[in-house]
């Protein structure tokens, strides 16, 4: 046996979702309608999301940031882990998507825990500091364009409470941080992230292999 971790075949992975996935139907059928996609691939895992609400239930999470909604897969999934009076301020530009994701939470009953806004998450974020809501939230989940990682990740770290989580998705980019040779934008916004998480002193960290890496970080 390795003290690495696993290499995820298909034949593992099915077994991981069979032996593990509890996915609400209103998640598996919006799945299914976001796979029919072009952008499908922007889409979370269902073990991702079910990891996502694990970590709401631990922490008790009443108060929630989305940076980038798609078509609302982990906002459901988050949504529905929390309480009836919890607030998840859900960022995106893109209409079309979010109209998707609006249809399946009111379906599933969580429309009212969800504050869409639909403006460029920078100034959304921004505008909540300026509000007083710092250090206010449990906790975040950055997953949106890559070029704004490290603002995302710093707006966010300030809106969280102390104890807060923070979840950083795609921070293993399919492998091209790995791979030196690949030098575009994104990747190495990526990279730049990943090694400002690895040394600060704010955080603790732990940069999962779940879906396409998954970095989740606690605020001290
Ligand atoms: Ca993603």
């Amino acid at each position: 046996m390795s003290s690495r971790s696993i290499e995820l075949t298909d034949n593992i992975y099915t077994y991981l979702l069979e032996n593990s996935l509890r996915e609400n139907l209103h998640c598996t059928n919006l799945r299914a309608e976001t796979a029919s996609l072009e952008m499908a691939r922007m889409q979370i895992s269902p073990e991702q999301g079910q990891f996502m609400a694990l970590l709401v239930e631990i922490i008790g999470a009443k108060k929630a940031i989305e940076v980038g909604v798609f078509t609302g897969y982990s906002s459901l999934c988050v949504a529905l882990a929390m309480p009836d009076d919890a607030h998840i301020v859900a960022c995106d530009i893109n209409l079309e998507w979010t109209s998707i994701a609006q249809k399946y939470w009111k379906r599933a009953g969580v429309s009212h825990k969800i504050d869409l806004r639909l403006a460029p998450a920078l100034d959304t974020l921004q505008q909540l500091i300026d509000s007083g809501a710092s250090g206010s939230f449990d906790i975040a989940f950055v997953d949106a364009d890559k070029g704004n990682y490290v603002q995302y990740y710093e707006l966010c770290l300030t809106l969280l409470r102390s104890g807060g989580i923070l979840m950083v998705d795609n921070v293993l980019w399919g492998g091209d941080v790995a791979n030196s040779d690949i030098t575009d934008t994104d990747t190495e916004a990526i990279r730049e992230l990943n090694r400002k998480i690895h040394q600060d002193p704010r955080i603790s960290l732990s940069m999962l292999p779940l879906g396409d890496g998954l970095t989740v970080v606690r605020k001290r």
